[in-house]
């Protein structure tokens, strides 16, 4: 999607460690007219699909989801991420590593609010190695709800995230693919070379 590559060409900032910084527009402030052409974007795309809910991870994909919610007209879920051990209460609930801080934490979902009738769309601001993803795809396989595909708006192509759920048959539609990056040669994507 132009757009949002040209926006991280002009706002992203590549940290050491392969983190981009997109701050500026996408998980800090909030950039609410492009996310409106993301959701029409993520539309377009599985339009062919039925959806019945959108499913993220708090915090940065929640923006993203609500958005794009509005073009689907389903509701959103988003898995709360917790360090407490044990989990009280009638949840799904999965071990995810986080790529940004290094640590290991639970997601959960109550079971109220994903059933086996529902077809999902997960969307999510990044995909790097697939941790959030995979995490997120088991929470739906224990529900025995329909998992439709996931919507990234940025997937870091040089990490395995993207290789990892596709080689798994998870239909992935990104919005922006960073093949490299560098923070002395900024961001290069994969359908520009
Ligand atoms: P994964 O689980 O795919 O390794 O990482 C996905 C999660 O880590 C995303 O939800 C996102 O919050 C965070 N993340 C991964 N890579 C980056 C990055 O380059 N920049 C930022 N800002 N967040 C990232």
């Amino acid at each position: 999607m132009k757009l949002l590559e040209e926006r991280i060409k002009t706002d992203g900032v590549v940290h050491a460690g392969n983190i981009l910084k997109v701050d500026k527009f996408l998980n800090h402030q909030m950039d609410i007219s492009l996310f409106q052409e993301m959701g029409k974007e993520f539309k377009r795309l599985f339009a062919d699909c039925e959806i019945t809910k959108i499913l993220t991870i708090e915090s940065s994909g929640i923006g993203i989801a609500c958005i794009a919610a509005q073009y689907f007209d389903v509701p959103v879920v988003f898995a709360k991420k917790t360090e407490t051990r044990n989990i009280a209460g009638d949840v799904y609930t999965c071990k995810v590593k986080s790529f940004t801080y290094g640590k290991v934490y639970d997601i959960i979902v109550s079971k109220d609010f994903l059933t086996p009738e529902d077809k999902v769309l997960v969307i999510d601001d990044f995909l790097a190695n697939g941790c959030a993803m995979l995490g997120l795809v088991q929470l739906i396989r224990d529900a025995g709800a329909e998992l439709v595909g996931a919507g990234i708006a940025i997937e870091k192509g040089f990490q395995r995230g993207g290789d990892l759920l596709r080689g798994k048959g998870v239909r992935v539609e990104s919005l922006a693919i960073v093949e490299r990056m560098s923070e002395e040669d900024g961001v290069v994507f994969r359908n520009q070379e």
